[in-house]
């Protein structure tokens, strides 16, 4: 058997792992890279293995940096089935579509900015369409949690929870080999204990070969200090001065995860008579998504859908569509709650939410998540003002406010509990997804367990 390591290796994105045996060829994820400066170039460089000949793709979960390049795949020949799981497969269409259509856009800018200048634009082309995007959905395979699924003359795959998103996976695969039958594990991305929606990450048994994340491999996030509570005081103090509480936030899952905390402060009676917006159409066809797959919830969220009380939907909560809609929100000046993507305020209608509410110094941005260096997001967040916008100038004068600890990932201390609960160590551990310091970090812990453990690089094979 033979395992190679094209994206994910010594660092997060780009997820793409290849294993091969006697039967066949099956790819584990086929992620776009984000971040770098060589990002435009390595996502757009052709595969380093013959798409066409890979037998079976296997897909963790639906973040972009575990699927974005599957359009590409396509586009160089794989015409095969990707096996995800249904929610997975929902949450993935509106994402790459999403995909399709900022490259379509970064094409028409860049473009346009060429011609402006004087220069040819006729080489360039957007990294894939929304037309490509809705392509490859064509290919993908349903396959529940849980149920070990035949693939065709290669052996198996089952997945399990793996609680980060909404159908995130760990993949468990018993692929045929001569004679033999290899066991390997992808543990994909693991989530958090405590998220509100979706369980810790389900416990598996020790393979022969782990793959194993390792975002956060280095550190140990500060306790679930009730970020209910946190985001309570935020909302309560913001309605009290008689302000809007602006939450730049990303689409997918982290929205959810903060509706659920809205809800439960509003049916619990604390928050009442807010209006909640969210106004993003990615964000509500998210929503939605997560809403048609109640069985996947953590065992206390199902608990509460099957008494009749739906997680994601309580009073006051609008789900915005449509423009209208949207610059109706800015002309009120009732108090409210407005949850808008994207979640680093690069794009979006966060960004004329910013633009009414930012000045007011009743109102409140509030930041839940990751602000990439030099996003407008983490511009605001550094205490900056004025700030631009659209290409205009705002004074802040809203409070700038965060709740840290919203991650969709497990800690260095999930990540080893997780471990730990292989019962033994595999007979050989990759650590993949992580940053140089946070794998070797992991790596280090593992091996004092005395586990035979490779922090594989991008581009290395290994024969087992
Ligand atoms: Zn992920």
């Amino acid at each position: 058997m033979k395992i190679s390591f094209h994206g994910a290796a010594g660092e997060v994105t780009g997820s793409c792992h290849l294993v091969e045996t006697t039967a066949g060829r099956i790819l584990l994820d086929c992620g776009l890279i984000q971040g770098g400066k060589e990002r435009h170039e390595r996502n757009r460089a052709p595969f380093e293995f013959v798409a066409a000949d890979i037998d079976v793709v296997v897909l963790s979960h639906a973040h972009i940096d575990h699927s974005g390049r599957l359009p590409l795949l396509r586009k160089a020949g794989y015409r095969g089935p990707i096996y995800a799981t249904p929610a997975t497969i929902d949450l993935v269409r509106i994402l790459l579509v999403d995909s399709g259509h900022i490259h379509e856009e970064d094409a028409r800018w860049t473009i346009k900015r060429l011609r402006k200048k004087g220069k040819d634009a006729s080489h360039i082309t957007p990294l894939y369409t929304q037309a490509d995007a809705l392509a490859v959905m064509e290919q993908f395979v349903p396959v529940d949690f849980n149920d070990w699924v035949r693939l065709d003359g290669l052996g198996r795959v089952r997945f399990v929870a793996a609680g980060h998103i909404l159908g995130a996976a760990i993949v468990e695969l018993e692929i045929e080999d001569g004679d033999a039958c290899r066991h390997v594990t992808f543990s994909g991305d693991l989530g958090v204990e405590g998220a509100r929606l979706l369980s810790r990450p389900a416990q598996v048994e020790s393979p022969e070969v782990l793959l194993m994340e390792s975002t956060y491999g280095d550190r140990d996030r500060d306790e679930e200090d009730d970020r209910t509570e946190a985001l309570f005081k935020v909302v309560r103090d913001t309605v009290e001065r008689g302000g809007k509480v602006v939450i730049p936030s990303f689409a997918v899952g982290r929205t959810q995860e903060i509706l659920a905390r809205l809800n439960d402060l509003v049916e619990s009676g604390r928050l009442r008579g807010v209006p909640v917006f969210v106004d993003s159409p990615m964000a509500v066809e998210a929503t939605a998504v997560f809403t048609r797959f109640p069985d996947v919830y953590s065992k206390d969220a199902r608990r509460k859908y099957c008494s009749g009380d739906a997680p994601l939907e309580f009073d006051g909560l609008r789900l915005v569509t449509k423009v209208q809609e949207s610059k109706a929100i800015n002309a009120s000046r009732m108090p409210s709650v407005i949850i808008s993507a994207s979640g680093m305020c690069t794009a979006g209608r966060v960004k004329h939410h910013l633009k009414n509410e930012i000045s007011n110094a009743r109102s409140t941005i509030l930041f839940v998540g990751y602000q990439a260096r030099g996003s407008l997001g983490q511009i605001i967040q550094s205490g900056v003002s004025p700030v631009r916008i659209h290409g205009e100038w705002f004074d802040v004068r809203a409070r700038v406010e965060q709740i840290p600890g919203f991650s969709a990932h497990a800690d260095r201390t999930g990540l080893i509990e997780w471990y730990d609960g292989l019962g033994g160590n595999p007979d050989h551990t990759f650590v993949v997804h992580g940053d140089p310091e946070a794998a070797a970090a992991l790596a280090a812990t593992l091996r004092q367990r005395e586990a035979n453990v490779i922090v594989p690089q991008r581009g290395e094979s290994y024969e087992i």
